[in-house]
């Protein structure tokens, strides 16, 4: 490839992730069948280049129940970890340059979220998820500056019924989080110095969520983890010095919980879960109708990412769907979701190949 055809493929993705700031770009990531699951429609139907994407109901497969979608990117199941990262790369590396960033992923329980953020438990470098490969991106990347010292420096925490808890710490419950800074109040703060540190910072952290977890029957699909990655940056030419950051947010499960089913704890837990993910898709959606009053303070989870959401900051939201027919309905909702805080109108399906 040419110099100037890697210059202008540059300018462009520069000129993409400047049109981002202040506004929602929306993946959408279809997680393969798993080993051993027998049933194997889909109910993906088509995925287009340009992140269309087709849904519908295999119970029911006619017209009525095709629905079609379009997002910024849609991958299937066969996409690589290193791909979807690929795309994610240069928002990430915007925090370098002074950028609020927050990544989020959203879906039911079972979509993916933890395999694409995270990666699969105990899994090699080539299937390292967001977290890892944006920490080590950020702190390899500011190593190699010469104009610009950088301090890079994670947090973890988990947020349960409302409740933020630091992953960094012994089972330390956190108190009052507004803030306008996008370093988590009280949570520990643990600098990376050398490239080791990026797993073993993770895997302390995620210790701590799995710890959590089994003591209270798969709780993690039921808190929100988030991931806070700050950078301090002294400009070493011309003074001064900028400090930003990024969240990165494995969401609890989007899955409606039948009230009739649950109760006590688990209805408690449905509930606060229910209004911290409504409370994100008002805020974002409030965020992208330019609306005066932004309402961050409805929950912890709003609070928290209030500087990496909106203004100069720039947000992706990583939709997971899980093909199963099972999983329609849904499905079907997290697309809403996505739709409803894309700004992107709901069409019937277009006619396709
Ligand atoms: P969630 O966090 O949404 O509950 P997980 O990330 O735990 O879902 O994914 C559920 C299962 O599917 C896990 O066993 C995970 O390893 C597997 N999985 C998810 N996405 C992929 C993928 N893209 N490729 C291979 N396996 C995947």
């Amino acid at each position: 490839e040419s110099y100037e055809g890697v210059v202008s493929e540059n300018q462009k993705l520069h000129n993409e992730i400047q049109e981002l700031k202040g506004n929602i770009r929306v993946y959408c990531r279809i997680r393969p069948f798993l080993p051993g699951q027998k049933e194997r429609q889909s109910t993906v139907d088509y995925i287009g280049e340009n992140g269309e994407l087709i849904v519908v109901n295999p119970a029911k497969p006619g017209k009525e129940s095709r629905r079609s979608f379009k997002y910024n990117k849609v991958y299937g199941p066969h996409a690589t970890q290193a791909e979807v990262y690929g795309d994610i790369q240069q928002l990430v590396q915007s925090v370098l340059d002074g950028y609020n960033v927050c990544i989020f992923a959203y879906g039911q329980t079972g979509s993916g979220k933890t395999y694409t953020m995270s990666g699969p438990d105990k899994g090699s470098q080539e299937e390292w998820g967001v977290n890892y490969r944006a920490l080590n991106d950020l702190f390899r990347i500011s190593q190699s500056r010469s104009t610009y010292k950088y301090e890079v420096g994670v947090q973890m925490v988990e947020i349960y019924n409302e409740q933020v808890r630091d992953l960094l710490a012994n089972d330390q419950t956190l108190g009052i989080l507004s803030t306008a800074s996008l370093a988590v109040p009280d949570a520990n703060m643990h600098e990376v110095s050398e490239p080791s540190d990026v797993m073993r910072i993770m895997e302390i952290g995620f210790k701590n969520r799995a710890r959590s977890t089994t003591a209270m029957n798969e709780r993690s699909s039921r808190s929100h983890s988030v991931v806070t990655i700050h950078v301090h940056g002294t400009d070493l030419k011309n003074g001064g010095s900028l400090n930003a950051g990024l969240h990165l947010v494995d969401l609890a499960g989007s899955e409606r919980i039948d009230r009739a089913e649950v109760v006590g704890d688990r209805l408690k837990e449905a509930q606060h879960i229910n209004k911290s993910l409504a409370a994100l898709g008002d805020v974002i959606f409030s965020l992208s109708q330019k609306s005066p009053h932004v309402p961050f303070r409805n929950s912890k989870l709003t609070q928290l990412l209030q500087a990496s959401l909106g203004g100069q900051a720039k947000t992706l939201m990583l939709v997971q769907l899980n093909p199963e027919a099972a999983s329609y309905a849904e499905s079907l909702s997290t697309l809403k979701f996505a739709e409803r805080v894309s700004g992107v109108e709901l069409g019937p399906a277009r006619s396709c190949k």
